[in-house]
């Protein structure tokens, strides 16, 4: 079978090897699609070479079926469609004894820490995977892990219908929060800086607001009978927006950092405490969020086809990393393995 790996310096190689036999729990995953994530692009840049090395399959936003069973798995058989929640526990730690294996302190992320799904078969331990309904598009269904992404954060956030939510950052994930929170029936805004998103998320139905153009906060207000916003997704990593979310905050807002912060941004707690906000760290996501996220992929509450922007064989991984640097204009591309 063929792996992509990465091998330093925005290169893949594709090589041929042996697929990895199942051990003891666990399975072999014949790999449909794989979506290329914001941290799969950090490591094609070589920011992340000290963590993943250069020898390594990357790619963990995946789709496909069962194609071997270990030992001592039970509940599964061979052909059925599945993803993977791409976490290793190691189930001894404290974070691990009070029920947070997902933010583990020993955590392995399958597909950075480990091999991951740009080949064409995985093999991974079986209590990662989440069976899919048969009649899921299996191209769509390498969507359910950004998407749980957006479930937790949404979760975290305990929004409601009727809220008003404001999501600073247009890119895919913040799109998916968005998506989201309008299932949960949440009044929708986003903020992005970028024409090609704005449009993107006018034409699934949401408010939106351009910072180059206007005062957000000052929008929110209006939009709002001067309350402000009920719930915040920070997604877009910048000091402009970690300012925004204290801005647009109604009285109690509850933030929710989505965001990855590279640098320490300045955070003005003085409105924290004048308007008591809550801000919640969310990452990654539960078991709990990939059955909600299956959920909505399969309804079609999540408008999948607008998130796509190409599909490219696994050969041309190298042309579809390169492709995504520093586009704009693309939401979600996907590689097809198999
Ligand atoms: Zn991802
Ligand atoms: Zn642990």
């Amino acid at each position: 079978m063929k792996a992509a790996y990465y091998t330093g310096n925005k290169t893949f190689a594709i090589e041929s090897v042996q697929p990895v036999a199942p051990g003891e729990g666990e399975v072999q995953v014949s790999v449909a699609y794989c979506g290329i994530c914001g941290t799969d692009l950090h490591v094609f840049h070589g920011v992340m070479d000290a963590r993943v090395g250069t020898h390594r399959v990357i790619g963990h936003e995946m789709s496909g079926k069962i194609a071997a069973i270990g030992q001592k798995v039970h509940g599964l058989e061979i052909g059925d469609p599945v993803v993977i929640r791409p976490l290793a526990a190691c189930g001894a730690c404290p974070a691990c004894q009070r029920g947070h294996t997902h933010i583990c302190q020993n955590l392995k992320f399958l597909g950075l820490d480990t091999d991951g799904a740009f080949q064409q078969a995985w093999t991974v331990p079986a209590h990662t995977i989440h069976k899919i309904p048969a009649d899921l598009s299996i191209e769509h269904a390498a969507l359910i892990e950004p998407v749980a992404v957006a479930c937790h954060d949404v979760r975290r956030a305990r929004l409601i219908a009727g809220e008003d939510a404001l999501v600073i950052g247009g890119g895919p994930i913040g799109m998916l929060i968005a998506m989201v929170a309008g299932h949960v029936g949440a009044k929708v805004t986003v903020s992005e800086v970028n024409a090609h998103r704005l449009g993107l998320a006018q034409s699934l139905g949401f408010a939106t607001l351009n910072p180059k153009e206007v005062n957000v906060a000052e929008k929110i207000y209006a939009q709002t009978a001067d309350k402000g916003a009920d719930v915040i997704f920070e997604v877009s990593g910048t000091q402009a927006g970690v300012d925004t979310m204290t801005e647009a905050a109604a009285t109690r807002c509850r933030i929710v950092m989505v965001a990855i912060h590279g640098t320490k941004p300045t955070v003005d707690l003085f409105k924290f405490f004048w308007r008591e906000i809550e801000l919640f760290g969310a990452r990654v996501y539960e078991a709990e969020d990939y059955e909600e996220a299956i959920k909505l992929v399969a309804s079609g509450a999540i408008d999948c086809n607008s998130i796509i922007t190409d599909v490219r064989p696994l050969e041309k991984i190298t042309d579809a990393f390169q492709a995504l640097s520093g586009n704009a204009l693309a939401m979600k591309s996907l590689i097809k393995c198999s």
